[in-house]
């Protein structure tokens, strides 16, 4: 047996490697590293075909910097320069943000922010066209033209009411300002929260004001509005707005006197029975200052609110819940 295999080789050796190299190409790893290498040229070919696409976008990349705002804002109505983003600690800063120095108005002439104000062009586009739309035909039918807007707050990085810790203010977003008043080219000045003032205008104001910005706070929101108006564009939920302004009447001219005399005209009972007691906690004396202070506003709120002791309820809890900015 082992002869005639040993004969079978030595008489058919060809044969035999001719069998073995049938199977043996198929299987080979040298098919595969070619096939391997196939698709790493094709992956190559790619990313080269990538690299080559890059160019375009650069190219592009100037429009989309500009938003539709920035677009819309044109020297034809303000003179609003674009300045860098600011990306402060705790979320202060803002991107798209504009130096508003001046309202351009339709005649061309120019409404001076002063000093100039650092916004998110959102905020500083409806406070131009606040401006050229609402208060510009205001001064005219007041004899007169705007001259400037008396800018006592814009962007700064804060809390609400300055208070630290509080929550991030809209003046820390570039979204506020905060307003005193406008001038005119004649030298009179519209004062908003002037007692003073002529009340139709300051009513006026606040219309405006309330139908453009979704946050108004003013005399009688807190105690932190009394001598300037604050604007802002802050988004709630439900597009939820907040108009807190109440448009005050000049005190009387015994207004010194009038502390000692309110009592007797609210709800006495309390406030009476404090005031006799003479040491009062701090709590509980600044309420008694603020109930006098509403009370001195009702009757002029409202003609008819003089018999009634408490008409001013519904702005008092407006205030209350609002008290925060
Ligand atoms: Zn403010």
């Amino acid at each position: 047996m082992l002869t005639l295999a040993a004969m079978l080789v030595l008489l058919f050796p060809d044969a035999g490697m001719a069998r073995g190299q049938v199977p043996l190409p198929k299987p080979r790893p040298a098919e595969a590293p070619a096939a391997a290498a196939q698709p790493s040229a094709e992956e190559a070919e790619q990313p080269a075909a990538e690299a080559a696409a890059p160019p375009p976008p650069p190219a592009a990349k100037p429009a989309p910097q500009l938003s539709a705002c920035r677009m819309a804002l044109t020297e034809q109505l303000a003179i609003a320069p674009s300045i860098p983003d600011i990306k402060g600690a705790g979320g202060c800063g803002g991107e798209d943000l504009v130096r508003l120095e001046a309202v351009v108005l339709p005649d061309h002439s120019r409404v001076a922010v002063k000093p100039a104000a650092i916004l998110r062009c959102a905020m500083a586009s409806e406070l131009t066209h606040w401006i050229r739309d609402d208060m510009a035909p205001l001064a005219a039918k007041l004899g007169s033209k705007l001259a400037d807007l008396d800018n006592f707050d814009s962007f700064e990085c804060r809390g609400r009411n300055r208070v630290v810790g509080a929550k991030l203010s809209e003046h820390g977003r570039a979204n506020a300002i905060d307003v005193r008043g406008l001038k005119l080219a004649n030298g009179a000045m519209i004062s908003l929260t002037d007692r003073a003032a002529s009340r139709e205008v300051r009513e006026t104001v606040l219309a405006s004001v309330c139908t453009r910005f979704t946050t108004v706070l003013g005399p009688g929101s807190d105690w932190y509005h009394e001598d300037h108006i604050h604007l802002d564009l802050a988004q709630r939920r439900g597009g939820y707005r907040i108009c807190q302004w109440n448009v005050w009447d000049p005190l009387p001219v015994v207004a010194p006197l009038l502390p000692a005399e309110r009592p007797e005209e609210a709800p006495p009972r309390v406030v009476a029975a404090k005031a006799e007691q003479g040491a009062e906690p701090p709590a509980a004396a600044q309420q008694q200052e603020a109930q006098p202070a509403e009370a001195e506003q009702q009757p002029d709120a409202q003609p008819q609110a003089a018999e009634q002791p408490k008409p001013a309820g519904q702005p008092t809890k407006k205030r209350r819940e609002h008290r925060r900015f």
